[in-house]
């Protein structure tokens, strides 16, 4: 099964208990998870569609739950929001991947940056900005190495601790990528109070790209507003290479997904960069 909705894990999980219960069971085990190991990252290449080049990684969440098994990131990360345990481990995961970027320069593995996903919460507390600060300082990363993915609707409830947050990420050279575009309550206005330097065209509109012509209509026009605003544009859920070519057309300057790689170990990023510049 799919990884995606956390209703069909629930209903086919093999061990068969109530969703409180297993709700319960991660809320319990989030500390043990994070001394242990359990938790770790995986990385997913974004690269250019003119060029074939990698211009970043996105990090994601992944848990190998020793009574659960693999639990989503989506279910971690809501009930880590309810719990309250969203804060530490919102800090353990920038603080996981800043050290694998560090680790990554000294071996000479040339990753030029890293998109890190930041919930509502995380992002409108003041510890993102100190953690980051504290990590780019302690691993002498410069400006442009890291970008903070988050979703449109975070930003639109709450405007003024919004644009504060975005404006110390920029003074610490932290980028602002629009994570699943186009699927909460965008309009224009709201592109302009939030300078973003990224924006990522969600996959539900990827996936309509070739057969829908309105939603091709809505894609290249993004592609233009983004182009306007002077924003980097990542089409993200790439499958095909109809898809592919599709944004090509359009001129979608990068794009994410299976068809390029899936997401992966830490100790694939080497070889799957060898590979990208022997092609
Ligand atoms: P997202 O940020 O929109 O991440 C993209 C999701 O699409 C990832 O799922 C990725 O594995 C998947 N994906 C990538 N390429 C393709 C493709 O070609 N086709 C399809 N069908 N899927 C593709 P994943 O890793 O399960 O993450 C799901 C969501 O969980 C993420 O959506 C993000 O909202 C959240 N998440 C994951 N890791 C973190 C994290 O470290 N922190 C926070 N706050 N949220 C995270
Ligand atoms: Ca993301
Ligand atoms: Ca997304
Ligand atoms: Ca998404």
């Amino acid at each position: 099964a799919r990884h995606g909705g956390s209703n069909k894990i629930l209903l086919f999980d093999s061990s068969n208990i109530g969703a409180y219960t297993r709700s319960l069971e991660i809320q319990k085990s989030f500390r043990r998870a994070l001394s242990n190991d359990e938790l770790y990252l995986v990385y997913q290449p974004i690269v250019s569609l003119r060029d074939g080049s990698i211009r970043s990684f996105e990090a994601l969440l992944r848990w190998n739950h020793p009574k659960l098994g693999e639990v989503p990131p989506s279910e971690i990360i809501r009930i880590a929001e309810r719990s309250g345990f969203i804060i530490p481990l919102g800090n353990w995961i920038i603080s996981r991947a800043l050290a694998q970027l560090a680790s990554w320069h000294r071996d000479g593995v040339d990753v030029a940056m890293l998109s890190i996903n930041v919930s509502a919460i995380q992002f409108l507390d003041g510890s993102l900005v100190s953690i980051l600060g504290d990590k780019l300082r302690q691993y002498g990363l410069g400006n442009g190495v890291v970008e903070v993915e988050i979703t449109e609707t975070i930003a639109m409830t709450n405007v003024d601790e919004s644009q504060a947050q975005i404006e110390k990420l920029k003074d610490l050279g932290v980028g602002i990528s629009i994570d699943d575009f186009g699927t909460g309550y965008s309009s224009l206005s709201y592109l302009r109070k939030f300078p973003a330097t990224t924006i990522k065209i969600d996959q539900s509109f990827t996936s309509e790209l070739v057969e829908n012509v309105e939603v091709s209509t809505i894609v290249e026009s993004v592609i233009r507003i983004a182009d306007a605003l002077g924003a980097e544009i990542v089409a993200e859920g790439v499958e095909t290479i109809a898809q592919f070519e599709v944004l090509q057309r359009m001129g979608c300057a990068n794009v994410q997904g299976y068809l390029i790689a899936r997401p992966m170990l830490p100790e694939k990023v080497a070889p799957f960069i060898e590979k990208v510049a022997q092609d």
